[in-house]
C-alpha cells in the first residue's frame, strides 16, 4: 500500500484546478495524468525576460518586457497571412506585433488603440523592422509587476501553452509532502544536497539550482537501484530446485560445428547456477551472431535432463517464430517435445498447448508474453529464459517468477552490449556472461561513411543490390519530436524508393503500426516477397534475414553507436558480404566524424560500447527512448553516469548496515520506491 503521505501527488490530473477536456489530451500525450507526473515535469529550459524602456535597448533574438501603444492595425484580409498591431514605444519607434491563423478579435480586445500595455515576447529583426510574434503576455500597466523576470520553459504538446503548463505544474508540486530522508545523512552533507521538498520546489524555480536537481536525480537512481536489490535479495531467499542434467539429451544433438571457448564458458557458468538451490539470475551478453540461441539451448535441454520445464520468452510474435524454428531445426530426432504459443494462438490449437503444458509432455515452450498468462499453467517450470530482456520490465520477471511453486531459475539474454559500468543501471546485481568471441568464420560488415550528398549514387547501387536478387534495409532515424513525425520520415522515404523500383519490391514498418501488419510486412521481408525494407528503429531486434546484406542508415549521426551497431548486426548473417551504408548531413562535428569512423573501424560490439560511453556518455547508450520500467523521467544521461556508483552504494548500505527497510531510514526509502513507483519490489517484500 501507498503511504498515504503521497496520496495527494497520486490524485489524476483532470482533478487539478482548471483542467478541462481540452488539455486533458495534451497532458495524456505528455504522460502527465497525475499530479507527480507535473511534479516530475521539469523545465527544459528557462526564459530570462529583459526589461526595458525603450526599444533601442533591447537585445533582438532575447525574451524582453516593455511598455507599446498600439496605433493601428493591419490585415491583408486573407485568412492565411498575419494579423499585425503596430506599436510603439514610449519614445515612439516602432514595432509590429504579429499573430497568425487566429481571428483577429483576439489581439483587438488585447491591443484597444492608444492604450499602454506591457508586452513580453522574443523581439526579432525582420527585415528593417522589428517584430514579436505571439508574445506570451500581454497587460495591463498595473499587472507588469506580476510577470516574474525568469520563467522555466517545460516541455510541451499542441494543446497547451507553456503559461498554463507553469500552472498546472506549480498544482503540481504544491500537493508534494515534505518527506522523511532517506539519503544517508553523511552522503547528503557531502553533497549539499536539500531535502526533498525544496529541492523540487527549487528545481522549478531557480536555473541555478543544480544540487536541486542532482538530488532528485540521485532519488530516481536510488529508487531503481534499491528494487533492483530487493527483487534479487528476494530472489536470493526463494527457494528454486537444482537442476542437473545427465548430458543424454545434449549428448544426441548433432551440431555442424563446434561451440566456441565463450559459448562452452558462459554455459558452464549457467549450469553452476542451475545446480544450485538459489535460483539463478543471470544476465547472458552477446553481440549479435555471438551465439547466444546454442547457449539457451543447452540450458533448456540441463533443465529438460532433469525433468524440468523450459520457457523461452521473445519480445516479439515474429521472433518468437523464430527462435521457435531454429530450436526445433537443432532438436531434430531427440525426444524432446517443444511448442509455440503467441498471442494470436487460439481456440483448439492454444487448448492442447496448455494441456501438455501442464501435463508435462510438451518439454519447451516458446512464445510472447502469452506464455506467462495467467492461464498457463507448467507442470514443473525449471527454467525461464528471456530473449533480448531490455524490452521487458521488472514487473514481467516477477510475473515470470510467480508462475513456479519453486522459483524457476533465470537467465536473460541481451544483445546490447552494454559497458560495465553500466550493467548496473539496467540490470542490477545481476551475475554476467559475456560472449566475447565471436563464432569462427563470420564475415565482418563491410561498413562505408557516406555525406548525404551522395545519396543518388546510393539509391543507384541499391538499385543494383536487389537488381541481383538480394535483399536490402533502409532505416530511417528517430526525429526528436515524436513516432508520428517517425512514421511520416519511413513514409516518405518508402515513398520515393517505390517509385524508384515498384511498389511491389517495398515494405514499411514503423513503431506506431499495429502488431499484426508489422508482422506480415516482416514476413513479406522474410519470405522473400519484399526486396527493401524501409523502417524505423524497430528492426533494431533479433531478426534474421540472411538474404538480406545491405543495410542503408539514413543520418546515422543521430544514433547511438551501439544502436547503430545492433542495426548493422541485421546484415551480414548469411555467407555473403554484407555492407552497411552509414549516411551523414553534411556538418559533422568532431565527435560525430569520430564515431562514424569506429564503426567503420570495428565490429566489435563491446569496443563501440565502451568508446561510445567515452565520446558522448551513458545517454547514448542507454538511450533517450528507452521503453520499460528502467526508464528514467528525471534523471539525465550525465546525472545517471555520475550518480550510479553512489546510488548504488547507499542502496547497499540501507540493506546491508542500515537496517533495510524496516529501520527508519528503510521507512523513508519505501516512502521514496513508492513516489517513484518501483514498488513492485515491495509487494515482493510481502509475499515473501
Ligand atoms: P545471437 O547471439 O545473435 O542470437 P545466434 O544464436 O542466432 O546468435 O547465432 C548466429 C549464427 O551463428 C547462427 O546461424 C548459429 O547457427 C551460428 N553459430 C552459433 N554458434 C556457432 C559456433 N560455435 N560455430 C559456428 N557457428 C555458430
Ligand atoms: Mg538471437
Amino acid at each position: 500500500m501507498r503511504p498515504d503521505i503521497l496520496n495527494p501527488l497520486f490524485t489524476e490530473s483532470s482533478a487539478l484546478k482548471g483542467v478541462g477536456a481540452a488539455v486533458v489530451k495534451p497532458l495524456e500525450r505528455l504522460g502527465l495524468t497525475r499530479a507527480v507526473d507535473l511534479a516530475f515535469h521539469l523545465p527544459v529550459s528557462w526564459i530570462e525576460r529583459q526589461r526595458v524602456r525603450r526599444l533601442v535597448e533591447a537585445e533582438t533574438g532575447r525574451m524582453v518586457g516593455l511598455v507599446l501603444t498600439a496605433h493601428d492595425y493591419r490585415s491583408s484580409g486573407s485568412a492565411r497571412a498575419p494579423f499585425r498591431v503596430r506599436a510603439v514605444d514610449e519614445a515612439g519607434d516602432p514595432v509590429s506585433i504579429v499573430y497568425f491563423g487566429k481571428n483577429s478579435g483576439w489581439p483587438r480586445k488585447l491591443f484597444p488603440i492608444g492604450e499602454p500595455r506591457f508586452v513580453s515576447g522574443r523581439l526579432d529583426q525582420f527585415g528593417d523592422d522589428l517584430q514579436i510574434v505571439h508574445p506570451d503576455h500581454v497587460v495591463e500597466l498595473g499587472e507588469a509587476g506580476a510577470i516574474p523576470d525568469r520563467e522555466p520553459v517545460y516541455g510541451l504538446s499542441e494543446g497547451i501553452t507553456n503559461g498554463r503548463m507553469r500552472e498546472l505544474v506549480a498544482q503540481g508540486v504544491a500537493r508534494a509532502p515534505e518527506l522523511p530522508e532517506w539519503i544517508e545523512p553523511g552522503l547528503k552533507q557531502r553533497k549539499s544536497w536539500p531535502d526533498w521538498r525544496p529541492a523540487l520546489a527549487a528545481a522549478h524555480e531557480d536555473p541555478g539550482a543544480k544540487s536541486a536537481r542532482e538530488r532528485l536525480a540521485f532519488d530516481e537512481i536510488f529508487a531503481s537501484q534499491l528494487a533492483l536489490m530487493l527483487l534479487r535479495a528476494s530472489t536470493r531467499r526463494r527457494r528454486g530446485n537444482p537442476i542437473a542434467g545427465d548430458g543424454h539429451l545434449r549428448d544426441q544433438l548433432k551440431l555442424p560445428f563446434a561451440p566456441t571457448g565463450a559459448q562452452r564458458r558462459a554455459f558452464a557458468e549457467i549450469e553452476g547456477d542451475m545446480a544450485q538451490s538459489i535460483p539463478m539470475l543471470r544476465l547472458l551478453q552477446g553481440d549479435v551472431g555471438s551465439g547466444k540461441t546454442l547457449v539457451a539451448l543447452m540450458a533448456l535441454l540441463n533443465a529438460v535432463e532433469a525433468g524440468g520445464q523450459g520457457a523461452f520468452l521473445a519480445p516479439t510474435e515474429i521472433l518468437a517464430r523464430q527462435h521457435f524454428a531454429s530450436l526445433r531445426e537443432m532438436l531434430a530426432g531427440l525426444p524432446v517435445n517443444i511448442a509455440l504459443l503467441t498471442g494470436r494462438d487460439k481456440g483448439k490449437a492454444r487448448e492442447s498447448t496448455l494441456m501438455g503444458l501442464a501435463d508435462g509432455s510438451i518439454h519447451i515452450l516458446v512464445g510472447t508474453h502469452a506464455i506467462f498468462q495467467d492461464a498457463v499453467a507448467y507442470r514443473n517450470l525449471a527454467l525461464a529464459i528471456i530473449d533480448e530482456q531490455h524490452r521487458f520490465g521488472v514487473s514481467q520477471r516477477l510475473m515470470l517468477t510467480a508462475k513456479a511453486e519453486r522459483t524457476p531459475h533465470l537467465l536473460v539474454m541481451t544483445a546490447t552490449p552494454i559497458p560495465r559500468t553500466l550493467t548496473l543501471t539496467q540490470y542490477g546485481d545481476m551475475d554476467v556472461s559475456r560472449l566475447d568471441e565471436m563464432p569462427p568464420g563470420r564475415q565482418p560488415v563491410d561498413t562505408r561513411v557516406i555525406s548525404d550528398a551522395r545519396l543518388e549514387e546510393v539509391i543507384e547501387g541499391l538499385g543494383r543490390h536487389i537488381g541481383g536478387g538480394r535483399q536490402a534495409y533502409w532505416v530511417c532515424p528517430l526525429v526528436e519530436q515524436g513516432e508520428a513525425e517517425d512514421e511520416a520520415a519511413a513514409e516518405a522515404r518508402a515513398a520515393i524508393l517505390r517509385n524508384r523500383f515498384g511498389a511491389e519490391m517495398v515494405g514499411v514498418v514503423h513503431g506506431r503500426m499495429p502488431g499484426p501488419e508489422k508482422d506480415a510486412v516482416m514476413e513479406a521481408f522474410a519470405s522473400g516477397r519484399l526486396k527493401l525494407l524501409v523502417a524505423t528503429t524497430v528492426i533494431e531486434v533479433g531478426v534474421n534475414v540472411p538474404n538480406a546484406t545491405l543495410m542503408v542508415v539514413e543520418a546515422a549521426e543521430r544514433f547511438g553507436l551501439a544502436q547503430l551497431h545492433q542495426l548493422r548486426g541485421r546484415v551480414g548473417r548469411g555467407d555473403q558480404r554484407s555492407f552497411c551504408m552509414l549516411l551523414h548531413g553534411q556538418n559533422l562535428s568532431e565527435t560525430a566524424r569520430s564515431r562514424l569512423a569506429l564503426m567503420r573501424e570495428t565490429n566489435d560490439g563491446f569496443r563501440i560500447a565502451e568508446e561510445d560511453l567515452r565520446l558522448r556518455g551513458a545517454g547514448e547508450i542507454l538511450g533517450t527512448r528507452q521503453s520499460g520500467e528502467q526508464r528514467f523521467r528525471i534523471a539525465t544521461p550525465e546525472q545517471i553516469q555520475d550518480l550510479l556508483g553512489a546510488a548504488h552504494d547507499d542502496a547497499r548500505l540501507l540493506m546491508d548496515r542500515d537496517g533495510g527497510l524496516d529501520s527508519e531510514r528503510g521507512q523513508a526509502a519505501r516512502t521514496c520506491l513508492y513516489l517513484f513507483e518501483r514498488d513492485a519490489a515491495i509487494a515482493l517484500l510481502a509475499s515473501g
